[in-house]
């Protein structure tokens, strides 16, 4: 009843009746949404020191599984979100594009530390100055390293924005018996 009392408006008594039947109605994009924030399957990409705390992360202690984000994948075919750990070379960027390209959509990225986000202390010809100009950032995590709190921190933060996504304008949401009148 407590998502009951969060809503803005009166909950009707047909609503409350349909509710304590275990009958839940939203939209088809709420729910797409839902299992996509609820389910983010990071491609492991570990560039230098930011990734042994995305393994941290990832380990026992701090349990990214508690947010559905554990799975690390070694096939960017079954990965929707890059986390960017570490800095990124001038050799490296066109293989991170490469690997970004072969993530299937929807897909979010997160450039973890300051390396990633901006080249960090590496102020020089060889290192990328920020990972955005290879591929687009949905989430910039500060810190040299960021801490495993801050990493899920980001993660938070990217749920609440696929969250806020609208997946059919973006034509992310295939219905072939849904036919539109234009
Ligand atoms: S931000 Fe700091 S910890 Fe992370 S890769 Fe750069 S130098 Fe290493």
């Amino acid at each position: 009843m407590a998502e009951l009392q969060q809503l803005d408006r009166e909950v009707t008594q047909e609503e409350r009746e349909e509710l304590e039947q275990g009958l839940l109605l939203t939209t088809l994009e709420k729910m797409v949404n839902w299992a996509r924030r609820s389910s983010l399957w990071p491609v492991t990409f570990g560039l230098a020191c930011c990734a042994i705390e995305m393994m941290a992360t990832g380990a026992s202690r701090f349990d990214l599984a508690r947010f559905g984000a554990e799975v690390f994948r070694a096939s960017p075919r079954q990965a929707d979100l890059m986390i960017v750990a570490g800095r990124v070379s001038r050799k490296m960027a066109p293989v991170l594009r490469q690997i970004y390209d072969q993530m299937p959509e929807p897909k979010w990225v997160i450039a973890m530390g300051a390396c990633a986000s901006c080249g960090g202390i590496f102020n020089n010809y060889a290192i990328v100055q920020g990972v955005d100009e290879i591929v687009p950032v949905d989430v910039y995590v500060p810190g040299c390293p960021p801490r495993p709190e801050q990493l899920i921190h980001g993660i938070m933060k990217l749920q609440e924005k696929i969250t806020r996504e609208h997946p059919s304008r973006q034509g992310l949401i295939h219905l072939p018996w849904l036919r539109r009148k234009r």
